[in-house]
């Protein structure tokens, strides 16, 4: 089975210093792949080359057979959905938002409708024409995951997207969001904090520490690992 993502031997350097070095990482079809390790750990880094926002000093990165370059980086894009912590709204209405990430990639046609069903989907289509920068934190965030969702994409890498949220909010949300996620079979990588939201969403998880892979296994595997145990140590995680 081809991987959807493939890093092979990439290096960052920002700063004159590296602050990512991985060999060798995978995204398989249908994967949920949560990234997680302390602050500075690499995770936005590594989230940003796999969304082609940035490409590595060194190395490669391959989506599905095909080897990302400057060249086909904005097509490669365009097969994949981001969101990050903050929802990034534009000053118009929810369903002009949600169906925004459709009309820049051309798909017009039916494009309201569309984001109006995902809009539904995560309980926000009441919203509809209400301008989006009057939302609360969670409902923007609603409207940020039903625009992601709307473009069908091929992997769908998210940034802590649940951290700004209040914990009320925040259990119903990862709830939802893992019945879509299962629901539609979507391949997904997310950045967190929250070992929770690994245990409730990831078949895989990766630690990074200091701009390297340190350990990775089933969220079970990784609760009882040695590395993520010296990282947590004292602070009662997960
Ligand atoms: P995480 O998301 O795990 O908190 P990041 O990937 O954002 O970590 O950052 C990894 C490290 O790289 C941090 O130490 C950060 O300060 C550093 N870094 C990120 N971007 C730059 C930059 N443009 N210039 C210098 N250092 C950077
Ligand atoms: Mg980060």
């Amino acid at each position: 089975m081809t991987a959807v993502l493939t890093v092979k031997d990439i290096t960052v350097r920002r700063g004159g210093r590296c602050i990512l070095q991985v060999d060798s990482f995978f995204v398989q079809p249908k994967e949920v792949v949560a990234l997680i390790g302390p602050n500075g750990a690499g995770k936005s880094t590594l989230l940003t080359i796999l969304a082609c926002l940035a490409l590595p000093d060194r190395g490669e990165l391959f989506f599905a057979n095909d080897k990302v370059t400057r060249k086909n980086a904005l097509a490669v894009r365009r097969r994949l959905a981001v969101v990050f912590q903050d929802p990034l709204l534009l000053d118009c209405t929810v369903l002009e938002n949600a169906a925004l990430g459709l009309k820049l990639r051309g798909q017009k046609q039916g494009a309201k409708e569309k984001a109006l069903r995902w809009l539904k989907r995560f309980g926000v289509d009441h919203l509809a024409n209400q301008n989006a920068l009057t939302l609360s934190g969670g409902e923007a965030q609603r409207v940020s995951l039903a625009r992601a969702f709307a473009l069908e994409p091929e992997v769908l890498l998210l940034d802590e997207p649940f951290v700004s949220i209040d914990v009320i909010s925040r259990k119903s949300l990862v709830s939802e969001f893992k019945s879509v996620l299962t629901g539609t079979g979507t391949t997904a990588v997310l950045v967190t904090h929250d070992f929770q939201e690994v245990l409730a969403l990831a078949n895989r998880a990766v630690v990074l520490d200091q701009g390297k892979i340190r350990a990775q296994g089933t969220p079970q595997e990784i609760a009882s690992h040695e590395v993520w145990g010296s990282l947590t140590r004292g602070i009662g995680l997960p």
